[in-house]
């Protein structure tokens, strides 16, 4: 895979796989094996926000779980390299105290900040509390005045430290789940759909603070979504998933100006367009996502592609450049990439 235009990977997934086993009935018979995340690629630079885009059950949140092994991955590598010129781990391999470490180092911001909060405890412990597991600050003066600094950032009143979480706004409580994320001044956010469960009203508001917490801290964003129209303003790349897969995978340009894939072109027809002006589009008619359990044979969104062909229920395609001479990568799987003229965000 080609670098990103942002330099060395800080974290990049090595044909990652996820698989789970199906059971059924009151004896829980195996009935085969689902494959959440199945053999992808892709590595986030230093300072840079890759969005992982699909419907709800595409294996995005399992693939950002697997990074920090909340999930165990059950194939391939995760490859971590903390400072720019030392050697690349694998996270796959790494035992209890360097584990402990990439999590101080990678944190996650869930999407619902009603359920991720913890409802008993205060502000200053919910945005607290990872420095003092960490054994990061003992306690007091000191860890007030940290948390204080950390509210500041997030644009809270630190004079809210002793209210519980049910007394703040949605938008309120989603600059919490930031705050303690990056307590501990974290190198990646995984941000799994942060805007997601918001008032559209608060939404870019989350966005500008993501913005501008990452412009001072030089970290890196994998940005979790199934809205392509939410993803264009804060990302640099796009990854766009489909039952377990990347099917196509670009610059945030070319994904919207050049899409090369049906799936991605379905994501960008079905998304609301913030211009007014933009001419209104029908809807692709293509149906329901299949299950995992029901994954089809070949090219796996061939059920639904208005363009597929007879072999595409049979092979299935790679990933592959399709771009080669244009110097800037835009990778995608599908057998008509280079016949394909797709429809976009603002046609
Ligand atoms: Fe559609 Fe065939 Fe391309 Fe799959 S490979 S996206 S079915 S045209």
């Amino acid at each position: 895979m080609r670098a990103a235009p942002f330099g060395r990977p800080i974290i990049a997934a090595e044909r990652l796989s996820k698989t789970y086993l199906k059971e059924t009935g009151l004896l829980r018979r195996r009935q085969g094996e689902v494959r959440a995340v199945d053999r992808i690629s892709f590595a986030l630079a230093r300072g840079e926000t890759l969005a992982l885009v699909g419907e709800s059950g595409c294996g995005k949140t399992t693939t950002g779980l697997c990074l920090v092994r909340s999930e165990e991955p059950t194939g391939g590598r995760i490859w971590y390299t903390a400072e720019p010129g030392a050697a690349a781990r694998d996270v796959v391999r790494m035992e209890a105290e360097e584990l402990r470490a990439l999590r101080r180092a990678v944190r996650v911001v869930f999407q619902d900040p009603f359920a991720s909060l913890n409802a008993r405890m205060t502000v200053l412990r919910i945005v607290g509390e990872p420095l003092i597991n960490n054994r990061l600050a003992q306690g007091g003066a000191e860890l007030k005045e940290r948390v204080a600094a950390m509210l500041r950032l997030v644009q809270l009143d630190p004079v809210y430290m002793n209210r519980y979480p049910h007394s703040f706004s949605g938008g309120q409580r989603q600059r919490l789940a930031f705050a303690r994320a990056f307590i501990l001044e974290p190198r990646v956010v995984i941000a799994d759909e942060p805007v997601s469960a918001l008032d559209v009203s608060v939404q870019a508001q989350i966005l500008n603070l993501m913005r501008s917490l990452q412009a001072r801290r030089a970290m890196s964003y994998l940005f979790i979504a199934h809205n392509l129209a939410v993803v264009r303003y804060l990302s640099d790349r796009v990854a766009i998933m489909y039952l377990g897969r990347i099917v196509e995978l670009a610059s945030r340009a070319e994904i919207f100006a050049h899409p090369k894939h049906p799936y991605t072109e379905l994501l960008l027809t079905s998304s609301p367009n913030p211009d007014p002006t933009a001419r209104k589009l029908h809807l692709v008619k293509a149906g329901e996502s299949p299950s995992y359990g029901t994954r089809p044979t070949g090219c796996p969104f061939h059920t639904r592609c208005p363009y597929r062909e007879p072999r595409c229920s049979v092979e299935e395609p790679e990933l592959v450049e399709a771009a080669p001479d244009r110097g800037e990568s835009h990778l995608v799987a599908c057998h008509l990439q280079r016949q394909l003229s797709l429809r976009t965000f603002s046609d």
